[in-house]
């Protein structure tokens, strides 16, 4: 490709309203057959809400949301400012926490009230309760998030939060794989809510990748590497920027965190997953031109 013809690739891209960090990006875009969607803040809108509290049997829904509450309130995961908000409006002024600490695709760990708390994914060592075990189970099927709270070693109710899918997702879907390409929904939350989400946006479930750690999602790109694919990845979040630094063309999310958009080739400024689809057709035009 000739250096004016991407030049004039990249100001299109701009209109288009996708940032290309450099003209040789094009080059890659056009070889991409497999595109990884990270699921929350990508797939789906990441503005999360507290829907349901489910409690172990004499627990109370205000002290569960006062510690629960007081521990999410010092993370900026969006799971965490939806208990942290429910849980202000709910029952006031937050109780302070010490020795906290932030799991990355765990969950949250602190002393509240005297009392050592944790919320996040069930812990095996942390059994729940039948009650709660089918109240999670049927929040996951229709796709909500749902994390355990633990004090003092018993898990003491579950909390559901609820994502919406992005309008546009199912769309942008059918648009990439009109271009020929693989869609793989990848993420840290778990099977039953990723599959629901990938059934809403018609991804298939053998492309369905849960149950990821944050430091494990390069791992995945780099597998599917060495199965011969040329792997797209698109993300919003700190946990994605490894991802998308590895993969042949990192995609952030313009709505996403500054490291996500550092580590990638383009950016989607509305954060518009259709506008994926854009650039791969801009690409495949602006040197398909000039060959
Ligand atoms: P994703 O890959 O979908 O962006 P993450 O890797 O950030 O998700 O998180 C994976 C899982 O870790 C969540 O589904 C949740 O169970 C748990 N988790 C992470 N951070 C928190 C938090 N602050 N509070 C509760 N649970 C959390
Ligand atoms: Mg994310």
């Amino acid at each position: 490709a000739t250096p004016t013809a991407l030049m004039v690739g990249t100001g299109r891209g701009a209109q288009l309203g996708i940032l290309i960090k450099g003209p040789e990006v094009l080059e890659t875009t056009r070889r991409i057959d497999t595109i990884v969607l990270d699921k929350t803040g990508t797939v789906t809108t990441g503005a999360m809400t507290l829907t349901a509290v489910h409690l172990a049997e004499g627990e109370r829904e205000d002290e569960v949301l006062r510690l629960a509450g007081a521990l999410e309130h010092a993370s900026e995961h969006p799971i965490a400012r939806a208990i942290a908000r429910a849980a202000e409006e709910r029952t006031g002024a937050l109780p302070a926490v010490t020795g906290f600490r932030a799991l990355p695709g765990l969950g949250v760990r602190g002393t509240v009230d005297g009392h050592e708390v944790t919320v996040g994914r069930q812990e095996p060592s942390e059994p729940l309760p039948a009650g709660l075990t089918s109240a999670k189970a049927e929040a996951e099927a229709r796709g909500s998030t749902v994390v355990t709270a633990v004090w003092d070693g018993r898990a003491r109710a579950v909390l559901v939060v609820a994502d919406a899918v992005k309008p546009t997702s199912a769309d942008a879907v059918r648009l990439l794989r009109g271009l020929g390409l693989t869609p793989v929904l990848l993420t840290g939350d778990n099977e039953a809510v990723a599959r629901a989400v990938a059934a809403e946006v018609g991804i298939d479930t053998a492309d369905v990748i849960a149950d990821v750690m944050p430091e494990d999602k390069v791992a995945v790109v780099a597998r599917l590497q060495r199965e011969g694919r040329s792997v797209a990845m698109v993300g919003d979040g700190i946990n994605d920027a490894a991802a998308l630094a590895r993969a042949d063309l990192g995609i952030a999310m313009g709505t996403g965190t500054d490291a996500a958009i550092e580590a990638s080739d383009l950016t989607l400024v509305r954060g518009d997953l259709r506008v994926a689809a854009d650039a791969i057709r801009l690409s495949r035009r602006t040197l398909g031109t000039i060959k």
